[in-house]
């Protein structure tokens, strides 16, 4: 249940390591000290060797990077994970700073030679040069670029920092069993998911009339962060405050339009859902604090590290053998850290060894169905690592958000189909299909909410109305009513849910939401569509992973046969989503 790092390196010792991290700042500065200043007059020849270089500096020095980064996240209390961290940070820090005049100047040599980024010496670095192009007119001049970095630091991060620190120095009275306690957000937001209906209620009302005593503090932050962003727009020549995450996350205006169309169209599916789940729990209607909560009469099923392992592992094998073969051989070579431990990292997360054509894997496994969900889904990401790392360069492994969960979204389905074989009790089929209804609701409807709330805030500055409190509630209220209707009741103070979302105040990231509900519904469509043509499906599948980053979203699934600019795709995932509530109303 503990990872084997040393795969990674050479050699663990930790002075080696440093060493190796020292070697990679002094030979990213060499490569500057060749190329500053001289990319505007490469030919394509030469910008190949260029970027083959980068690529091999990549590679060459991942595995003393990610030893460094992994050590510390598996326990960050130890002496040496902390310096090798630190060591990592540092180094990579001045390495990024070294090298960043190499997109700057491809950005300038592309505006001049725009048909560089066509040559058919550089055809494996297509798309990479193709949205450097796109980016290119957006830029500052460099001192206006280096004006805009030390005005964020005092401005829009300063904003951004208030909001999260005031967050975490908040603290809520909550009583538990009889004893009346004062928490902090990270602990009380526990409570959220307890079996106790009337503690969830508690838990929310507190945490949510104490925010919003300080709505004066969250309206000044987000009025500040949307403001400069819309004179960012109009300095950059943004379009619309959305195309600078258009093109972080490589998709169009078009296809995300499409996309928030289909859920506009489909919100009556969501509310079928929680009107049924309304009645599993015995409820007349779902307030805002049993959305997500688990069902009250699950008998939860547990599952030892070699249980879950099973399940898995034979989930993905039975989808396909080299597949199945991958996820054996990432337990095997003991690449996942599952054990619960102190000073370990929270959460879960697969990070990719390219050089190795692997990845690595944390988790903590405590034996429950989410467990087995998280490690179905963190070794999906490690699929698309195998998948990709064996296909492309490391510049093209670089995937964007709306893609990068496919290989992990499909891994839960797959593992959702077995389980289901298995169950031998409705109420075992109940508990799985609200678990997987639970997260589609949440990542397709709800996270959309968020889209639309984001978008009227735009739309009400133009507008010139003034941002307070009030008119911020006011705006996420529509927003979160054109999604659930009448199906759930909320508590008052559910109005001031924006305060503590970090993505609103986040510097410089705006629309952070919509890949979630891209990613969520682009691989139901795509497990509809392996439900439907079968083994047929399995080598298309495998070769949307292996592009990694060498393709637009729009273009791996024209590869597939689909336009995802088209409403008629999206509902591919909206018609399996109905499949899986029409199973969970035969039960009922
Ligand atoms: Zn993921």
């Amino acid at each position: 249940m503990t990872w084997d790092l040393s795969q990674l390196v050479t050699n663990t010792d930790p002075s080696s390591i440093q060493e190796s991290l020292e070697s990679m700042v002094t030979e990213a500065e060499r490569i500057k000290k060749n190329y500053h200043g001289k990319i505007g007059s490469l030919d394509a020849d030469s910008l190949l060797e260029l970027l083959k270089l980068r690529d091999k500096f990549v590679l060459k020095f991942e595995g003393a990077q990610r030893y460094s980064q992994l050590i510390y996240s598996a326990d960050s209390t130890k002496d040496v994970p902390k310096q090798l961290n630190e060591a990592y940070r540092r180094a990579s820090m001045k390495a990024t700073k070294a090298l960043a005049f190499v997109e700057i100047e491809l950005c300038m040599l592309l505006t001049e030679k725009p048909s560089l980024a066509k040559s058919s010496v550089l055809s494996e670095y297509r798309h990479y040069l193709e949205r450097l192009l796109l980016k290119a007119p957006h830029m500052l001049s460099e001192t206006e670029e280096q004006l805009s970095i030390i005005k964020d630091k005092n401005g829009i991060n300063a904003w951004e920092i208030l909001q999260s620190d005031w967050l975490s120095t908040r603290t809520f009275p909550l009583t538990v069993k009889g004893k009346k306690r004062i928490l902090p957000y990270g602990e009380i937001i526990g409570f959220y998911h307890s079996p106790d209906r009337d503690l969830r209620r508690r838990a929310n009302q507190s945490v949510y009339e104490g925010l919003g005593k300080d709505d004066i503090v969250w309206a000044s932050a987000i009025r500040a962060v949307c403001d400069d962003h819309l004179q960012m727009c109009d300095l950059r020549k943004w379009p619309t405050p959305m195309t600078p995450s258009l093109m972080v996350n490589d998709v169009d205006q078009q296809t995300i339009d499409g996309l928030m169309r289909t859920i506009q169209k489909n919100v009556n599916l969501y509310r079928r859902y929680l009107r049924i789940k309304a009645k599993l729990m015995g409820l007349r209607k779902l307030a805002n604090y049993d959305i997500v909560a688990p069902l009250p009469t699950t008998t939860e099923t547990r599952y030892t590290w070699a249980e879950a392992r099973k399940e898995v592992q034979e989930a993905y094998e039975e989808f396909d053998p080299q597949v199945g073969k991958w996820i054996k051989e990432m337990y095997d070579k003991r690449h996942i850290d599952g054990e619960i431990r102190k000073g370990k990292t929270a959460g879960a997360f697969c990070a990719p060894w390219l050089a190795g054509k692997s990845a690595y894997i944390l988790q903590s496994f405590n034996g429950r169905i989410n467990d087995a969900y998280t490690q179905a889904h963190e070794l999906g990401h490690s699929v698309h690592d195998y998948l990709a790392s064996r296909t492309q360069n490391p510049t093209n492994c670089d995937y964007g958000a709306c893609i990068a969960e496919t290989g992990s979204i499909f891994g839960e389905l797959l593992l959702t189909e077995k389980l289901l074989k298995k169950a031998k009790t409705k109420e075992e089929k109940k508990a799985i299909l609200a678990t997987v209804l639970d997260e589609f609701g949440m990542s397709v409807f709800q996270v959309s909410a968020r889209v639309f709330f984001e978008q009227s805030l735009y739309t009400a500055i133009k507008q010139g109305q003034f941002l307070d409190g009030k008119t911020v509630a006011k705006l996420w209220v529509k927003a979160r009513s054109s999604i659930y209707g009448d199906a759930v009741e909320w508590l008052d103070v559910m109005k001031w849910e924006w305060t503590m979302k970090l993505h609103y105040y986040i510097a410089n990231f705006r629309f952070y939401n919509y890949p979630y509900v891209f990613a969520q519904l682009f691989v139901f469509a795509l497990y509809k569509l392996y439900k439907e043509q079968g083994k047929e499906f399995v080598p298309k599948l495998k070769a949307l992973l292996a592009a990694g980053g060498s393709k637009s979203p729009r273009e791996l699934a024209a590869q597939l046969g689909f336009d995802i600019t088209r409403e008629a795709f999206w509902m591919k995932g909206m018609e399996q989503a109905e499949e899986f509530i029409k199973m969970l109303e035969q039960i009922m």
